[in-house]
């Protein structure tokens, strides 16, 4: 029989895609620990979550970069007996690693390096991390496959960039430690039943959360940033994936690297490879939602790029994954989260 992860820390569990990833996790019978802070997050994600997947979930409510938590994340880890980690807690708005790049770098590589601590403890040296396809620089062909040369163009980037080296050189240094840096592209859309998904704090830097906040009347117009680009139709172009189609990736990308015999860390796309523009997206959301999404053209965003989308194929040749849902089951899913949800977990 394969060896499968049975123990698994999620860090970041009770956010927007870990709160997805743990759901499967516990629809195929592992026990999760998930260590959350709720800085960006909510307790509610939590109860979803057993409902939706019932399980042996616990919750650990500590900071990983608080000194003050170190000693307990890493008793609890241990007391868990975990085998292995998922890592999805960290900052991810790219404006705001620009003006606080400090704390984006302490938050982000900090947290890291407290829970490798605390797997090391535990004998646990299987680690999947939530890296992103911000760590391509602008230069690369598409499809863009996991040779693309790297180049972050903001500190949110940077820290993913530093994480996987760190993961790198980890690795690099004991036979035992074994890592994937999953490079996601535009995760989008929620759980089929509506009862999880994307919360964000303030106003959307996101499209999706944007659009389906404009649509459940929360926004009055969306911007579109940019349609003088050299695209098909002028707009962005971005490989959008469906969050559950994420979340799957995560547990084959777990199962795999943990039966796998060679030690080392490897970089993996989760990505689509088809590219979608914000046009196109517009008008999907809009038929799935039957909601007018009125929007302007607005100045280029600084640091967008014209188009990118994956080359997804190692993650097919290694773990037999690839994405399923299609455009239009982003959108349905996202608005049911949205319209059951106007106000995300606060409701
Ligand atoms: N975008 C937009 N209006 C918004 C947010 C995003 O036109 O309010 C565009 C953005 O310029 C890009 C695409 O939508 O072409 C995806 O942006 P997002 O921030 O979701 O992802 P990323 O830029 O990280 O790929």
């Amino acid at each position: 029989m394969v060896k499968k992860a049975q123990k698994i820390i999620v860090a970041g569990g009770a956010g927007y895609i870990g709160s997805h990833v743990v759901v499967e996790l516990l629809g195929a019978g592992r026990d999760v620990l998930i260590i959350d802070n709720f800085s960006n997050s909510h307790p509610e994600a939590i109860n979803r979550i057993t409902k939706l997947a019932p399980g042996n979930v616990e919750l650990l409510e500590r900071d990983l970069i608080n000194p003050a938590h170190k000693n307990d994340i890493i008793s609890a880890v241990k007391d868990f007996d975990a085998d292995s980690a998922i890592h999805l807690a960290g900052l991810k708005a790219v404006g705001e690693s620009v003006a606080e790049p400090v704390r984006y770098y302490e938050t982000n590589i900090g947290s890291a390096l407290t829970l490798l601590s605390a797997l090391e403890a535990a004998d646990a040296n299987t680690i999947v991390f939530s890296s992103s396809a911000t760590v391509y620089g602008e230069l690369n062909q598409n499809p863009v496959d996991e040779t693309g040369l790297t180049g972050a163009t903001n500190p949110y980037g940077r820290t993913k960039l530093f994480i996987e080296d760190i993961l790198k050189d980890l690795c690099a240094s004991a036979p035992k430690w074994k890592a994937i840096n999953l490079r996601y592209f535009n995760p989008v859309g929620a759980h089929p039943s509506g009862q999880i998904g994307e919360d964000p704090n303030g106003v959307p830097n996101n499209l999706f959360p944007f659009i389906a906040q404009v649509a459940v009347g929360r926004r009055e117009k969306l911007s579109i940033f940019g349609d003088d680009y050299d695209t098909r139709d002028g707009t962005g172009v971005r490989d959008y994936i469906h969050v559950v189609d994420l979340a799957r990736g995560h547990l084959a990308a777990l199962d795999y690297l943990f039966a796998r015999e060679e030690n080392g860390a490897i970089d993996v796309n989760l990505g689509t490879g088809a590219g979608v523009s914000v046009l196109e997206a517009v008008a999907a959301f809009k038929r799935a939602s039957n909601k007018d999404i009125p929007y302007q053209i607005a100045p280029r965003r600084d640091g967008d790029v014209a188009e990118i989308y994956a080359d997804a194929r190692l993650a097919n040749e290694l773990f037999n994954w690839r994405a399923d849902k299609t455009i239009e089951d982003m959108c349905a899913d996202h608005w049911r989260w949205q319209s059951n949800n106007p106000n995300g977990y606060k409701d």
